[in-house]
């Protein structure tokens, strides 16, 4: 049957795609479930083809009974690394000989790499946003900042930034759980999901970035209540979601004159820094990027 080269990219994205894939060739890869619809594949294949390694990464489905089989094969065929995501980011840690302080200090596990015989577990998802902020001209040092959200991304964002003593704080649809958390990242002040709420402190604020799934595809005509027309001139917006590169929330930011930094940019350097654990070589972002976008595009 011929291949729709658009819907199914993984030939072409082959390291080698006149399939020298031989017994030298080193394996990594993502489990999740779905995961279908995971674009690191096409990022980490064009990374390795771009640097000339004889490596491939694949995308493994893992249903949550088989998460236990599935690190044991790891570990059984010596797989080079492996990216967790959803549902396993949280689960995984069991299995695992030691974590990162990055990993322990979030609760949750993104990378899987080797040190010596041991089998550790690391979130790039932190280092990641860090860069993309870098990258795109903020500098988080002692900046005040709101987290929208208390799930594992805002988990990682806050870890982050309480690592550049960034102020923080936090506001979440359920309040009990943005206040969990609030203890352990030394977050200033909580505030419920409501305009209202958050209209007085919105002028303090330097950035705010979204960590909930509202206004993703398919519904990508929805955006959380945040009053963006309160914040002060010179202050960022950024959107953890990719799909759509530009979301109903980062459009309304922008058409306010505020800066904007969508979720592409996070996904490619948390991938960047997974790379890095994986082969030790300074990966090639700009390679990386491109294919990341080449697939946004063609969905
Ligand atoms: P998660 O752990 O499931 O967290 C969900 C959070 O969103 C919770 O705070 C939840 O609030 C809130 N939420 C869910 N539905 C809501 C709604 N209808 N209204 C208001 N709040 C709602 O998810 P996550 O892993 O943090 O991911 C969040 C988003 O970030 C996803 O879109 C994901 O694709 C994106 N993401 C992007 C990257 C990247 O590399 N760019 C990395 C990770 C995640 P409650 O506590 O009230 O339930």
């Amino acid at each position: 049957m011929k291949r729709n080269a658009a819907k199914h990219p993984l030939p072409s994205a082959l390291p080698d795609p006149e399939g020298f894939i031989d017994s030298e060739t080193q394996v990594a890869g993502v489990i999740g479930y779905p995961i279908r619809h995971t674009l690191s594949p096409a990022m980490h294949n064009a990374a390795f083809r771009a640097l000339g390694l004889n490596w491939i990464y694949l995308p493994f489905e893992v249903p949550p009974e088989r998460l236990d089989g599935a690190i044991k094969g790891m570990r059984g065929l010596r797989l080079r690394g492996l990216n967790v995501t959803i549902p396993h980011k949280v689960e995984v840690i069991r299995y695992l000989d030691e974590l990162t302080e990055a990993a322990r200090r979030i609760g949750a596990v993104n990378t899987l790499f080797w040190e010596d015989s041991h089998l550790v577990g690391d979130n790039t998802d932190a280092g990641g946003f860090l860069q993309a902020l870098r990258q795109a001209g903020f500098d988080a040092k002692g900046k005040r900042v709101l987290v929208v959200g208390a799930g594992g991304s805002a988990r990682a964002v806050l870890y982050a930034l309480s690592q550049q003593d960034a102020y923080l704080f936090l506001t979440n649809r359920s309040i009990e759980k943005a206040r969990q958390l609030a203890t352990e990242f030394a977050v200033e002040q909580v505030y419920p999901l409501e305009p209202y709420a958050l209209h007085p402190v919105m002028n303090q604020i330097d950035l705010v970035i979204h960590c909930t799934p509202v206004g993703m595809a398919p519904e990508a005509e929805k955006e959380p209540p945040i009053p963006l027309e309160a914040l002060p001139p010179h202050a960022w917006v950024s959107d953890l979601i990719y799909r759509p590169l530009h979301t109903r929330f980062l459009r309304r930011a922008a058409s306010l004159g505020l800066h904007t930094l969508g979720g592409l940019e996070m996904l490619l350097y948390q991938g960047a820094e997974s790379f890095v654990r994986w082969t030790g070589l300074v990966p090639p972002v700009e390679v990386m990027r491109r294919a990341l976008l080449e697939q946004v595009d063609s969905e």
